[in-house]
């Protein structure tokens, strides 16, 4: 799934329920996920894993549309090399 595709089903999915809970709270489930997810990379197998990412991924997705931010475009900072160095491999 790209991006854009990803971005576009949350915000048709979730975005008035987003809208309503805010950023504040948004943010707050988002970090409930990372929770979670660093759970599962610890204590967990592939599929707990492979959950916990895609929930961390949607609400990372929610957070950029209430925010304005285009999670694709956002991406492209990472396309090709190592922003802080301009490499690929990074070297700093
Ligand atoms: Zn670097």
């Amino acid at each position: 799934m790209e991006i854009e595709r990803l971005q576009a089903m949350v915000r048709d999915t979730y975005g008035a329920r987003d809208r309503a809970r805010g950023v504040e709270g948004t943010f707050a489930w988002f970090v409930e996920e990372v929770g979670e997810l660093s759970r599962a990379i610890h204590r967990q197998g592939h599929d707990e894993r492979m959950q916990e990412f895609s929930d961390v991924l949607a609400w990372l997705a929610s957070l950029a549309e209430l925010t304005g931010v285009d999670l694709a475009e956002a991406a492209t900072r990472y396309a090709d090399r190592c922003p802080k160095c301009d490499a690929s491999p990074c070297v700093c």
